[in-house]
């Protein structure tokens, strides 16, 4: 697709194209990684290009893209730029449900895009793609990037990878870059975010027929540590430390899944976990909570495993490319939400907001979908970012 080819595309279009892209967590997203990549070189970005083999030895990318612009910067505030982030993985297709048509056919139906994706988040991508091929290089004084990732949905991978090896994220943070998370926000401006933090704790068992005396059961070992597990999760609901009034709920959320493998009932358990899953906020400190669990499994003589979690991010409302934000979008009040996002991880980037098209209640559904007017919407408004920080 040449430059001409994307002026003539709708936004519609693009997301059309994104959704027809299977970019399953569990899927490699190099096609569709390539697909967006051609998409800003042709529109004169030049691309960074970060692959790691998953877990499952899928390969996995993250683009990042830059274009300098032609216009002089001396003497300008705009020096940084502007960068626009977002994933191009979706969560999986198993319940997919609407009656009309598959996860990955983009339908347009009463003024609204179904599709997986189409709202978290490849309706914004499309948007900012949409807007950056409305602004002429000639005009811009500041870079424009973007950076595109990887497993966002699934530890955000990509993310932290080019947190660590990204040149141009570097020169970004350096250059004190604005940073627009893109994810779903109704084009709300978010200045604060949860995180997200998993931990196993395991009881390891014999699996055997229950005909027999040969097996040991691991939920005799784990059951003991129930009951103090509990009791942490209880503080942390009561706790008012364990509580920031800026969020909605206010906690962090503590959740508890338990898991037996195998789970037949004529067969012991050999395998028995208590998943715990929060999300830390900015301004909470948790530590003593991660510690109880800690001490909690090693009194059992059970195995702690800490999962890889993100962390809170937050900066004042009262941040300058805040309020900047908040003029380009007519609101007066950013916001806070209760998901982590790449942001997350990319927050050595100090000026940061998140703010995309789309509401979240329509993310992660069977039948998720994106209004058109958002869609439309975000393509303004991103072209308004993309001229405010970097023509
Ligand atoms: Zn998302």
């Amino acid at each position: 697709m040449n430059e001409a080819r994307i002026q003539k595309t709708t936004a519609e279009d693009l997301l059309g194209k994104l959704i027809g892209y299977d970019s399953v967590s569990d899927q490699s997203n190099e096609s569709i990684s390539r697909f967006v990549a051609d998409m800003l070189e042709d529109l004169g970005f030049r691309i960074e290009w970060h692959t790691f083999k998953d877990a499952n030895g899928t390969t996995k990318v993250s683009i990042v893209g830059k274009r300098q612009g032609m216009g002089n910067s001396a003497g300008t505030t705009h020096q940084g730029g502007v960068v626009y982030m977002a994933h191009t993985d979706v969560v999986p297709v198993e319940d997919w449900y609407t009656g009309f048509s598959g996860p990955f056919e983009a339908t347009l139906r009463n003024e609204r895009i179904y599709g997986r994706g189409s709202c978290d988040m490849k309706g914004s991508l499309a948007a900012a793609l949409k807007a950056a091929s409305k602004i002429s290089e000639s005009n811009q004084i500041a870079p424009i990037y973007f950076i595109v990732t990887a497993d966002e949905e699934v530890g955000m991978k990509g993310a932290k990878q080019v947190d660590r090896e990204s040149d141009w994220f570097k020169e970004m943070i350096e250059n004190d870059t604005v940073g627009i998370v893109g994810e779903p926000t109704e084009l709300r401006v978010v200045h604060a975010h949860k995180g997200a933090q998993g931990y196993i704790v395991r009881a390891k068992g014999i699996s055997a027929h229950t005909s027999t005396s040969e097996g040991v059961n691991a939920n005799y070992q784990l059951i003991p540590a129930l009951g103090p597990l509990l009791e942490q999760r209880n503080e942390s609901e009561s706790n008012p430390k364990y509580r920031n009034s800026d969020f909605d709920p206010s906690t962090l959320s503590w959740n508890m899944v338990l898991i037996n493998e195998p789970t037949a009932i004529n067969v012991t358990t050999s395998q028995a976990e208590a998943q715990i899953f929060i999300r830390p906020m900015p301004g909470v400190d948790h530590s003593p909570l991660e510690i109880a669990v800690k001490r909690i499994a090693a009194d059992h003589g059970l195995e702690l495993i800490g999962k890889d979690g993100v962390s809170p991010w937050g900066v004042s409302p009262s941040s300058e490319w805040v309020q900047t934000m908040l003029r380009l979008t007519g609101e007066t009040t950013s916001q806070t939400v209760c998901y982590a996002t790449d942001g997350g991880v990319l927050q050595r980037l100090k000026r940061l907001l998140v703010c995309g098209p789309g509401s979240i209640e329509q993310a992660h559904r069977k039948d998720e979908w994106i209004a058109l007017d958002q869609l439309h919407r975000g393509v303004e408004l991103y072209e308004r970012a993309f001229r405010e920080w970097a023509c």
